[in-house]
């Protein structure tokens, strides 16, 4: 896909990701106008002529960037795993920004046995929106699963009957403990990524590159 006026798109999710971003931005003197939390708008300008925001679902922004119709995106590990064509291809080299940090976890119910089954060879069933990542955890512990895919409140599915555990991020452990649940296994530690385009990469380099610089100080 071809870009736009040079106007370079930055793909980013609401919440927490669009929140640490922003200082990289204000580094990169970048002053955005709305806020998407309260505004409706999906496309942010900014003091900038030069580069423009988007605001997709967490788990789109890899599918913008990939098809170019965002030249750079930033995303948590979790969801670039997910993404069918990651890592090869179209997304540039992830940069890691150490924000929105968190860990993917196996979480059963407070009571539930779940080291003592595991070791018993035991089938459990899993709940998670996270398969790809679960189900190589779970091949590499040599442990049998049913996945069961969900979409979201994950932590409902093991107090209904609807699995043995579940795989979700978690961030203070508030969530699991409200639903009586505990975490069991940590599967990885989470943080965002920034990714980039290949051929923006190559086409537009001079543009991205300040963006790239500032992005990059994250790593140091
Ligand atoms: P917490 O109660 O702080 O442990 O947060 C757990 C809830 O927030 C779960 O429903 C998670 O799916 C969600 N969550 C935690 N961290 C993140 C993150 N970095 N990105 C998206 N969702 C998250």
């Amino acid at each position: 896909m071809k870009n736009v006026n040079n106007i370079l798109t930055l793909a980013l999710s609401k919440g927490r990701i669009f929140k640490e971003t922003i200082p990289f931005l204000t580094d990169a003197g970048v002053i955005i106008h709305d806020d998407p939390e309260t505004s409706r708008k999906l496309i942010l300008n900014t003091n900038n002529p030069k580069l423009r925001l988007i605001i997709v679902r967490a788990s789109d922004v890899p599918t913008y960037v990939q098809y170019g119709a965002a030249d750079f995106g930033i995303a948590g590990k979790d969801v670039l795993l997910e993404h069918e064509s990651y890592p090869s291809g179209t997304l540039y080299q992830p940069i890691d920004l150490n924000i929105a940090k968190c860990k993917l976890a196996v979480a059963v119910k407070n009571g539930f046995n779940y080291h003592e089954m595991v070791k018993q060879g035991a089938r459990l069933r899993v709940a998670t929106k996270y398969t790809k990542s679960a189900r190589e955890h779970f091949a590499k512990k040599g442990v049998y699963i049913d996945l069961i895919k969900l979409y979201g409140s994950m932590e409902l599915a093991p107090l209904v009957g609807l699995a043995d555990a579940i795989v979700d991020l978690v961030s203070t452990g508030n969530t699991l403990k409200a639903n009586n649940l505990i975490e069991v296994e940590e599967i990885m530690t989470v943080s965002s990524r920034l990714v980039v385009n290949r051929a923006s990469l190559k086409n537009n380099e001079k543009h991205l590159r300040p963006f790239l610089e500032v992005f990059a100080k994250a790593t140091i």
